[in-house]
């Protein structure tokens, strides 16, 4: 292993395009201050002795740094429109994911021969959008005594109780921050499998990139096509893993349900101790008194006809 530096990035949006990133004064210095004394340091005391120090030393990162991950949140139209469109509460998805690469200068052994150009993953970079809403006809529920009424409380606790209203029983009432905290659960899913995937998204996107002798001929033709593809790969690898957690996430009682319940049952507390206190009865709300005046009714009228 010769002397190092860092030449160029290509982003994956821009495989072919080479633009020579010029380190801030503070950076080189420090880049050349470290890679110089780790040279000297390999020169007198051999490569394991390099991985001891380096194992030991803080400031050593910044010049052999492994790939570096993060997620970013980013305002999306589409993610919203998607949303609007759906019959959905939320909605977090991926909206965009880059690899970085560098190549990594090998000085030649001989002075007379060529250096020769290695690619590296500098970084990882996930935008996700995630937008939340109250469905069409649906009202928040504020604390009581609010909007709490003996016409009202019935269904406000039904609602939240099921968290949000069932298939053929629509909610009327919601909380948003609930719908916010469960599509929290699928941004945290979206980092930590970034970090779980780390090592070996950092192995794949590396897959047939050899290092060459020439800088030109790297990011031609090694880089362009291959590097291409792994992004892709990777990319869709990820997207896959995301999806196989969120749906895990939404299992009944599952982390989705967790996190809307700790939102929504300390509002179910405060109206049902409201309710007692006011002396509601279900009898009270109007939908109970219909629902007495429609079984009533159906009483009366004799057993439905079979179908
Ligand atoms: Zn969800």
């Amino acid at each position: 292993m010769g002397h190092q530096r860092e030449r160029q990035q290509l982003s994956s949006a821009a495989p072919a395009r080479l633009v020579p990133r010029a380190p801030s004064r503070a950076a080189s210095a420090g880049a050349t201050s470290i890679a110089g004394r780790l040279a000297r340091l390999q020169r007198t005391i051999g490569n394991e002795g390099v991985q001891r120090v380096l194992a030991r030393a803080r400031n050593a990162q910044p010049a052999l740094q492994r790939m570096t991950t993060e997620a970013r949140q980013v305002a999306s139209a589409e993610n919203r429109a998607e949303l609007d469109a759906s019959t959905g509460w939320g909605l977090t998805s991926m909206q965009d994911f880059r690899a970085r690469l560098r190549l990594i200068e090998h000085a030649p052994a001989e002075p007379d021969d060529d250096p020769t150009w290695e690619p590296q993953v500098s970084g990882v970079t996930v935008d996700y959008a995630t937008d939340s809403r109250l469905l069409p006809n649906v009202t928040e529920v504020p604390a009581p005594p609010g909007l709490t009424t003996a016409d009202t409380f019935a269904q406000q606790l039904d609602d939240l109780q099921s968290l949000g209203g069932s298939p053929g029983d629509a909610a009327e009432w919601y909380m948003i921050r609930a719908v916010e905290d469960h599509e929290q659960v699928h941004v945290k899913a979206l980092r930590e499998t970034l970090d779980a995937m780390k090592v070996a998204m950092e192995m794949r996107l590396l897959q047939g990139l050899r290092p060459v002798g020439d800088e030109r001929a790297m990011a031609r033709l090694s880089i362009q096509q291959q590097w291409a593809e792994n992004v892709a790969t990777v990319r869709a690898l990820y997207n896959d893993a995301t999806g196989d957690i969120g749906e895990s996430d939404h299992a009944p009682g599952g982390a989705t349900d967790t996190a809307e319940h700790a939102v929504v049952d300390p509002m179910i507390a405060q109206i049902e101790a409201y309710a007692r206190a006011q002396r509601f009865r279900p009898e009270d709300s109007f939908e109970a008194l219909m629902a007495l005046i429609d079984r009533h009714a159906a009483e009366a009228a004799g057993p439905a006809p079979a179908t």
